[in-house]
């Protein structure tokens, strides 16, 4: 079901939209109207510590100020106002009961250097969260620390040299496939190793032959995503996991697409060693758009001992929980206090709310959400890979080319349509690469309204390219130089801008 596109606006009235709040200032407009307060407040205020001239802030109306922001907020898409198929990153709903529980005063309002004894049911809440995930992954601990999958990474790949320099043992190469996310390659660049790649085969699985080849005991490890960027299982896990412990390396999850197999099967069993999951991704905490997310860093048994510090502990005797700092062969602290809490409590509610059986169907849905949408447009947009799915799948706009349709423009298109494009470009291994995540939380309905646009833009492709061209067209920008806007940032106004 398309949402609708917005309303055609006069040329006036789309101008005053793109204007910034600096730009609606007039001089002596205020946001506010009450009576003056008696005696200086500025007063209370040392005067070294006050500015001798006013701030240039913007002069507005309250009325402007709200309908400013209010129509700001209306410009992102969310979640929470229609589909988002982002492959790779799990943008499903994020039930409110969730936010309810983590915006209760006594998990808001605490403050984290508060003592141990008044904090115990936010200690036991990351307590009971932390055996849960470890449950769930088949691993032994975890850390909170990590704000992010990406850090996540960064944070077993410290682990992962922790552990080979305990062994005296210096190693140089992380092995990653090449239809790896570029975290993978950027994280292992960070922890000062080489990423080395090792290619697909015909089935879009990684060649166990072409590893083999790379391995010897220069190799500290390999990253993988199962199932992989392609939506994929990995068949060959059992030989790839004996491969690479066969040389002493160690075997590193990336759990982004841990949302396919939760509470069917586990990393650990499989043989992981060091895993990451995005609590973000899937246990439905929301990615929050630059802000906080979560990227918990599991590990077996073996690798406990290089956690970063401080790591939860609990007195059997006392029966309290208390934060352990004496751990010689941490890899130190890689967030500040206990990583990003409220993120954690909003975790724990899905998992609360849906219990096991809950979360086994969320893996089922995901599996036949990607596979009924996959069939739905496979005429217009053929997968790369033949055959069932998991969670995601990599359809290619391939057969548009021939009308001088590419990925990018399909993807346009279908905001005009009312719908998140799917991610684009990506896997690099597939050319003019569209891939879709539906997720679980999306209805049969929105999923049929979704491969409808798709093979609209697919018609229009032949009848009327240029159309697609101009996509999109209901947008306030339309078309920005991505690779700009991030390399040249302008993140502060002025006037002479
Ligand atoms: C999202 C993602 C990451 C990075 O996770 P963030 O939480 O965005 O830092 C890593 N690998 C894959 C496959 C991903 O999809």
């Amino acid at each position: 079901m398309s949402t609708g596109a917005p309303l055609e606006l006069s040329a006036g009235t789309r101008e005053r939209e793109l204007e910034l709040i600096f730009e609606r200032s007039r001089s002596g407009r205020r946001a506010w109207s009450l009576p003056p307060v008696d005696g200086s407040v500025a007063d209370l205020l040392p005067s070294e510590h006050r500015r001798e001239d006013a701030p240039a802030l913007p002069e507005v109306s309250e009325l402007d100020l709200v309908r400013h922001y209010t129509r700001l907020s209306q410009r992102n898409w969310a979640i929470d106002v229609g589909a988002y198929p982002l492959g790779s990153c799990t943008m499903k709903y994020n039930p409110k009961v969730a936010e309810e529980v983590a915006a209760m005063p006594g998990f808001a309002a605490l403050h984290p250097l508060e003592d141990d004894a008044l904090t115990q049911g936010a200690l036991e809440l990351l307590g009971t969260l932390e055996r849960a995930l470890c449950n769930a992954t088949g691993m032994s601990r975890l850390t909170f620390q990590p704000a992010a999958g990406a850090q996540g990474e960064l944070t077993g790949l410290l682990i992962m040299r922790a552990f080979h320099a305990a062994q005296g043992q210096e190693r140089h190469r992380v092995i990653i496939p090449d239809s790896a996310h570029g975290t993978n390659p950027a994280s292992v660049s960070l922890a000062g190793y080489t990423a080395q790649e090792v290619r697909s085969d015909e089935r879009g699985l990684v060649d166990v032959d072409a590893l083999r080849e790379v391995l010897d005991d220069d190799v500290a490890g390999l990253m993988l995503t199962n199932p992989n960027t392609l939506g994929l299982f990995e068949r060959d896990i059992q030989k790839i996991q004996a491969a690479i412990h066969e040389v002493g390396g160690l075997l590193y999850y990336d759990g982004a697409n841990f949302n396919s197999i939760v509470g069917r099967c586990r990393p650990g069993d499989m043989g992981f060693d060091i895993v990451h999951l995005n609590l973000h991704k899937t246990f439905a905490t929301p990615h929050g758009g630059g802000g906080p997310g979560s990227g918990p860093l599991a590990v077996s048994e073996r690798l406990e001992r290089f956690l970063p510090k401080p790591v939860l502990g609990f007195d059997e005797g006392s029966e309290r929980w208390r934060w352990e700092h004496d751990r010689p062969d941490s890899i130190g602290r890689i967030h500040s206090f206990h990583g990003n809490f409220g993120i954690n409590v909003r975790a724990y509610a899905f998992l609360r709310s849906l219990g096991p059986e809950g979360l086994r169907q969320v893996a089922e849905g995901a599996v036949l959400n990607a596979n009924y949408l996959r069939v739905l447009i496979e005429s217009a947009f053929p997968t790369a890979y033949p055959g069932v799915c998991m969670h995601e799948f990599v359809a290619s706009a391939k057969p548009l080319k021939k009308h001088g349709v590419r990925a990018m423009d399909v993807a346009k298109r279908l905001i005009d349509l009312g719908y998140h494009p799917p991610t684009v470009y990506f896997p690099l291994v597939v050319e003019e690469a569209l891939m879709a995540e539906p997720t679980e939380t999306e209805s049969k309905e929105t999923i049929d309204g979704l491969a409808g646009a798709l093979l609209q833009i697919a018609r229009e492709a032949e009848s009327d390219p240029d159309l697609l061209h101009d996509a999109p067209r209901t947008t306030p920008a339309r078309r920005p130089d991505e690779a700009r806007a991030a390399r040249d940032l302008k993140v502060r106004w002025s006037p002479s801008q």
